[in-house]
């Protein structure tokens, strides 16, 4: 989410509630229904792109490299094949050589492959930040190598499934923190080849669960479309919800749902669990690997997965933008 810093360091002074969550790798394996993203393989992209040798995952610098080399080879290994010539969706960031990395699941109906739901996250981060005894690398564990395993996981999932009717599109961002460039890139070019968003979902933030709130994740934009609440139905449970914070800090217009809104005028989206209140180190060196809660992210994905999967396999369009 871009330049929130101001809003986060005033209310985490006033009310921080953050928690080191010890993570238990092994999951129940009888309740497989359930078990098929599991915290392990969450734990091991969020450790590889958040540890100190990519060094923040700056936009054109080496340590994004690395980082778009490993979801290219996870996508390859997953069977997930490139939307466009390659996986790299190549741009002009201000002046640096930068590239989305994007997968791409068909639909199996002849039909409704033809429309699009993209599934999103950023993958970049801002490299250096204020140092904190000699550690100047700001490792971006929750912001967002959260929300690019999430992605990565999905698309293992639904590569393995091909259940989907509808296409899907898995696309990790850079230039998010530089104002949200790569997603404005990838936007106008699908919107210049006529490509047919049905929905978009991004991904921000999700290390850490929120407490004290009867929902699992929070919805931006909530009262923009009727798709948190189809998405409720879908799983039939309050699963997403309405953070009023989200609404009063306009968080909808800060990440790279906004530029797929802008562009096509359908439901694009965020969903996020950090409430200015569970995580003190919001752009801060210690957003470290070690500080998410791979089960609470392992059971987020694995709720969410069944939405999707109807969400891409309705007959008719149904979630739309509110009048
Ligand atoms: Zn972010």
């Amino acid at each position: 989410m871009k330049n929130i810093l101001s809003i986060v360091s005033i209310l985490i002074l006033v009310s921080c509630k953050s928690k080191v969550v010890e993570t238990t790798e092994t999951l129940k394996e009888s309740d497989s229904k359930t078990v098929v993203i599991t915290s392990g393989e969450l734990r091991e992209s969020v450790t590889y792109l958040a540890s100190d040798e990519l060094q923040g995952r700056d936009t054109g610098s080496e340590g994004i490299e690395k980082a778009a080399i490993f979801i290219e080879e996870k996508f390859k290994k997953y069977g997930v094949k490139p939307y466009f010539e390659s996986y790299r969706d190549n741009y002009d960031a201000k002046g640096r050589a930068a590239f989305n990395v994007i997968g791409y699941v068909e639909g199996n109906d002849p039909n409704l492959k033809n429309e699009f739901i993209i599934l999103g996250a950023h993958y970049d981060h801002i490299g250096f930040g204020k140092p904190v005894e000699n550690d100047s690398i700001a490792n971006g564990a929750n912001d967002d190598a959260s929300g690019t395993a999430a992605v990565l996981a999905m698309s293992r999932y639904f590569a393995a499934k091909k259940n989907n009717k509808r296409s899907i599109l898995f696309t990790l961002y850079s230039g998010e923190e530089m104002g949200l460039l790569g997603s404005k890139h990838l936007a106008e070019k699908l919107k210049d080849a006529n490509v047919n968003i049905y929905t978009m979902v991004n991904f921000e933030m999700i290390g850490v669960p929120m407490t004290d709130k009867d929902y699992d994740a929070y919805f931006t934009g909530f009262d923009l479309s009727n798709m948190a609440p189809k998405m409720n139905d879908y799983v039939g449970y309050n699963m997403l919800g309405l953070l009023p914070q989200a609404k009063e800090y306009q968080l909808f217009y800060r990440s790279d749902n906004y530029s797929f809104y802008k562009v096509f005028n359908r439901p694009c989206h965020a969903i996020s669990t950090f409430d200015f209140t569970n995580y003190e180190y919001y752009h801060h060196v210690d957003d470290e690997a070690d500080k998410m809660d791979y089960q609470f992210m392992a059971s987020l994905v694995n709720k969410l997965i069944p939405a999707f999967e109807t969400m891409s396999n309705t007959a008719e369009p149904e979630i739309k933008m509110n009048e």
